[in-house]
């Protein structure tokens, strides 16, 4: 698949909100500020395609991007989360949208989860993986920001969150990224081209 076809398409609230349940998507998930928008962004070649660095607060939307209009392939951007600024009240509604769209999405191939490579797993992380977990959906996680790392402790991070997530191995594949140096592009989009593929 060509990911730099992709273009915005629509935004939903809610999952009733959301375009058709039809074709074949992937989303991207990820604690706010771990680089969900740069490592869209990236795999997309495109500089502003899911904006980075929102505003903590803002109203969370799903953001749908088509890869071509007749493919009926979609990359859907999830709502960042985990700002502690946010009222508990908004946090748990959010909450609530994430785990509606992940358990009734029929067209939903594959879970793409962003870490930063310096605090993988988070309790936010665990919980995606644990909604995942519950449909058999397969996770691929990217530990990204690779590049603030040497490079033998990026390996031993990356080590580490599989030996974690060891009981998951059938559904769950951990690689490093970096949207900075355009470093696990091509593993990742291999991933993405399994599960939007047929
Ligand atoms: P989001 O909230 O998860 O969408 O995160 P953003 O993509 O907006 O990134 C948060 C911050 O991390 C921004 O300041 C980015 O420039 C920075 N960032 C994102 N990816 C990378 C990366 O691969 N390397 C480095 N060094 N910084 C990154």
């Amino acid at each position: 698949l060509n990911y730099q076809t992709a273009r915005f398409l629509t935004s939903a609230p809610t999952l009733a909100q959301c375009p058709p349940d039809e074709g074949r998507e992937v989303a991207f998930a990820g604690r706010s500020n771990a680089g969900k928008s740069s490592a869209i962004n990236t795999l997309t070649q495109q500089k502003a395609l899911a904006r980075t660095s929102k505003t903590p607060g803002r109203t969370q939307l799903i953001n749908f991007f088509s890869l071509g209009e007749e493919t009926g392939r979609r990359l859907v951007d999830l709502p960042g989360y985990g700002f502690a600024k946010v009222p508990e009240k908004v946090k748990l509604e959010w909450q609530r949208h994430l785990g509606e769209y992940l358990r009734g999405r029929a067209c939903l191939a594959g879970l793409v989860l962003v870490m930063d490579v310096r605090h993988p797993l988070t309790e936010f992380d665990q919980m995606m993986l644990g909604w995942a977990d519950e449909q058999s959906m397969p996770v691929h996680i990217l530990l990204t920001k690779a590049d603030k790392l040497k490079s033998g402790a990026a390996k031993s991070a990356l080590l580490q969150v599989r030996r974690r997530l060891q009981e998951w191995e059938d559904l769950v594949s951990v690689q490093l990224f970096s949207a900075l140096k355009r470093e696990g592009v091509e593993e990742a989009r291999v991933r993405l081209d399994g599960w939007l593929a047929e």
